[in-house]
């Protein structure tokens, strides 16, 4: 399952953050699949379409869909040299799909900062340029080996070699990898580098509990959406205090905790949506009498795929997918509704499922 791994440096609320999820924790007996680790979080996603469906059809049990976080301790300045845990922290970095850094904006004089203030932009260029470093060294390892082949007029040497290099020259700018571009038959090569660079990152700005409410006069904030915008990278703002107390309540407390904050969705919600997306993630539902659940695919994957998911025999024996989209069953009010509308499809082996497809299966046994 792809996960998406949590990075900062000492003492920015990683831990608390990292807390809030586990306890906020989903139900693991509806998620067998996932990975039981103390580092790993396992994460409801929120969605509104699920409400709507379960509405329209009254099941006996609602599912929502999940996915996981890995908590990744112990980046510190020269991790790329190895100092502390240094390699431990980067190859587990180099297993998770998208990174969510975490950066301390609020200032507590009773929290020690590592570089001695607290200074967003600095605790980012850290961790960013480590991760570029420990890049640098891959890329260049790999011009050594390809460059005698690409001499000798090897073909896919030559087309790695040209990679390589603008991989190089972005580095050396410290820039990350993904900020270059590739073609698709390049980002093929590209991915089978596992550089650290090229996975999608987005920030998460800290905040005191007094500027959750509207963190807009939080300087470090505005610093740190400057810093992200240049990257066309994403920033949630939470206060993982809060978070953390909010994790500890169930449905309804929960939404009046928040009113009372002046919040209309908890910034841990927010977080796991951005994150969602930011690994290339998408839902699809089931909506019967007996259950309505969402399932997570990856976008891109195609019926048979799709119905892998729910299980392997629904892959092999698939025949079709009766498809209709969420909106348009909403619209017409109920399955036969839309049926009689001509909104139910019946899609193929090549069909690309969509986010918001409501489908069933139908298979071979
Ligand atoms: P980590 O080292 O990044 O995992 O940081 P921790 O989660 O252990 O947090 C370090 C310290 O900062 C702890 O004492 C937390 O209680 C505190 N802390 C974390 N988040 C917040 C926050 O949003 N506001 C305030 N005031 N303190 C926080």
């Amino acid at each position: 399952a792809l996960t998406a791994g949590i990075v900062g440096l000492p003492n920015v609320g990683k831990s608390t953050l990292f807390n809030a999820i586990t306890q906020a924790g989903a139900e693991s007996a509806n998620y067998p699949f996932c990975t039981i680790d103390p580092n790993v979080g396992i994460v409801e996603v929120p969605d509104h379409r699920l409400q709507k469906l379960t509405e329209l059809v009254q099941p006996k049990k609602v599912v929502p869909t999940a996915f996981e976080f890995t908590d990744i301790a112990g980046i510190v300045k020269g991790a790329s040299k190895g100092e502390g845990l240094g390699n431990k922290f980067l190859s587990h970095i180099r297993q998770v799909d998208a990174i969510c850094q975490v950066v301390r904006c609020f200032a507590d004089e009773n929290i020690t900062h590592v570089s001695g203030k607290v200074d967003p932009i600095d605790d980012i260029q850290v961790i960013n340029l480590e991760l570029i470093l420990a890049d640098l060294e891959s890329v260049d390892k790999r011009i050594e080996r390809v460059a005698k082949m690409a001499k000798q007029k090897d073909k896919d040497a030559m087309f790695e070699h040209e990679i390589l290099v603008a991989l190089k020259e972005a580095l050396e700018a410290e820039k990350p990898a993904r900020t270059v571009e590739f073609t698709e038959e390049q980002s093929k090569v590209v991915k089978g580098m596992h550089l650290l660079t090229i996975k999608p990152m987005l920030y998460v700005a800290n905040v005191s509990e007094d500027e959750i409410a509207d963190p807009s006069g939080n300087e470090y904030v505005q610093q740190v959406r400057e810093y992200a915008a240049n990257e066309g990278a994403e920033v949630i703002v939470v206060c993982a205090k809060i978070e953390e107390e909010i994790s500890e309540l169930d449905g309804e407390e929960k939404a009046m905790f928040l009113s009372e904050l002046g919040i209309e969705e908890s910034g841990l919600d927010q977080l796991i949506r951005a994150s969602y997306h930011l690994l290339g993630l998408a839902t699809y539902f089931t909506a019967g009498v007996q259950e309505v659940r969402a399932w997570t695919f990856r976008k891109g994957m195609k019926a048979p795929q799709c119905a892998g998911i729910i299980h392997t025999d629904f892959e092999r024996g698939f025949i079709r997918a009766e498809t209709v989209a969420y909106e348009d069953l909403l619209a017409a009010g109920s399955h036969n509704a839309a049926k009689e509308a001509g909104k139910v499809r019946l899609e193929g082996k090549d069909y690309v499922v969509q986010d918001g497809d409501v489908i069933h299966f139908r298979f071979n046994v």
